[in-house]
């Protein structure tokens, strides 16, 4: 967890049993020097573009790897390192790699992996842009990509060939909720020596950890929780150095790094990640559950209610449900949904998730307006469909709101 100039969390004294540190613990000390510039106990923010050698000889001494340090801003900073240690920690990773969004990161990865002839299997309630991503961008470059139904694990065995470099999932999906065997999907993967990616932006590192279930490579988007404030954009992978290598040297190329504002924000963020996410999971747990009690609510996703589809694998996976929460109103059709959605008042209507305020959108419009219905019935999108992220105000107050607001026609 140390990386050369960058230490965890000090020496533990000789003689006394230290047990491993436990995730809040990593979050406000991992990655970070014990002794910060200026004494001070936060990291600096460091506008720079490059970094100066004393003399020629250093030069020379960091391009032979002697002496790890930084160079020019397009390969990172120290702002930066400290949040990749933060986030290796908390995944158990022995590398994360940040980038300037999820995307980016997503993008960045699969740019480093594939080659023109490969080919990839997504299952479908993969984030929308990242199927673009591959249908739109990737086909270009000769590289195919199939889609099967998210949790089908015999469709995704048939779709695999001896071409297939990568099987991507999200788990849990967004906005279905969807929580695949996990277990599974890694062994597959090793079995047939295809590589996995989890995004596992929803969960955070509080409720899954993918690597430890076999998996190759965790995204998320730290613009949700890992920030938590709404107020960022980033986007990380973990695993392990020797397949990271090669995509941290394209992000080198790209320039898709996160600037030292940024990362600052980050790192203050993932300090109270844990902290959030209990009220994340409690909050999620409580409104699901009132929603689910409604007569005015059809169906509740939520990974934490026993009558979840997939509530076998959360109860094995998920260490919390998390904060968002996908409903289906009865009877309505997408504007009286939409009067509902415009009569809440502590959620802000907005995209994105995993933010202390809490957001409110109907998927059809906000994502999906412009698709044709054929398209929205094949993705699961639904006229009368809404999705809640469960900031962390006071779950009554959330309630109290979302009572109201069912009351509108
Ligand atoms: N993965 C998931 C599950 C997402 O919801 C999003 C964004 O909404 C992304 C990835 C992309 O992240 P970013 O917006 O940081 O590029």
């Amino acid at each position: 967890m140390s990386d050369g100039q960058y230490t965890l969390i000090g020496k533990p004294a000789s003689g006394i049993h230290h047990p491993a540190p436990g995730m809040s613990t990593l979050s406000v000390h991992a990655g970070e020097a014990r002794q910060k510039p200026g004494d001070a106990i936060t990291d600096a923010i460091f506008c720079a573009s490059t970094f100066t050698f004393p003399d020629t000889r250093a030069v020379i001494e960091f391009i032979e790897q002697k002496q790890p340090r930084e160079e020019y801003g397009r390969y990172g900073h120290p702002g930066m390192r400290v949040v990749e240690g933060k986030l290796a920690a908390l995944e158990g990773a022995e590398r994360a790699v940040l980038f300037s969004s999820g995307m980016a990161a997503f993008a960045g990865l699969l740019l480093a992996k594939l080659n023109s002839g490969d080919e990839i299997v997504l299952f479908d309630e993969c984030y929308h842009r990242s199927r673009e991503f591959c249908l739109k961008h990737l086909s270009r470059f000769g590289i195919q990509t199939r889609q099967v139904k998210t949790g089908d694990f015999d469709a995704l065995e048939r779709s695999l060939t001896a071409r297939t470099r990568l099987m991507v999932s999200e788990v849990p999906t967004n906005p279905h909720l969807s929580v695949i065997d996990l277990e599974r999907f890694a062994r597959l993967g090793r079995d047939r020596g295809i590589e996995t990616l989890v995004d596992a932006t929803l969960a955070t590192p509080c409720n899954l950890r993918p690597l430890d279930w076999g998996i190759d490579y965790v995204l998320h988007s730290a613009t949700k929780y890992l920030g938590g404030h709404n107020d960022l954009l980033a986007g990380c992978l973990a695993g392990s150095s020797e397949k990271l290598e090669s995509v941290q040297n394209l992000r080198g190329i790209m320039g898709s790094v996160s600037a030292s504002h940024c990362c600052y924000l980050l790192a203050r963020g993932l300090k109270t990640l844990e902290l959030r996410m209990q009220r994340h999971n409690a909050n999620g747990l409580a409104v699901a559950q009132f929603l689910a009690s409604h007569a005015r609510v059809e169906h509740v996703a939520y990974p934490g209610l026993p009558d979840h589809k997939d509530y076998a694998n959360s109860r094995r996976y998920l260490r919390g449900g998390g904060g968002l929460i996908t409903f289906c109103l009865r009877d309505a059709g997408w504007q009286e949904t939409a009067r509902v959605v415009d009569a809440v008042h502590v959620a802000r209507i907005a995209p994105s998730l995993g933010g202390v305020e809490s957001l409110i959108e109907q998927p059809m419009v906000m994502s999906y307006f412009q698709a044709s219905p054929a398209e929205r019935s094949a993705w699961g999108i639904r006229d009368n469909m809404i999705r809640l992220s469960c900031g962390i105000e006071d779950a009554h107050d959330l309630i109290a709101d979302l009572a109201q607001a069912l009351e509108a026609r």
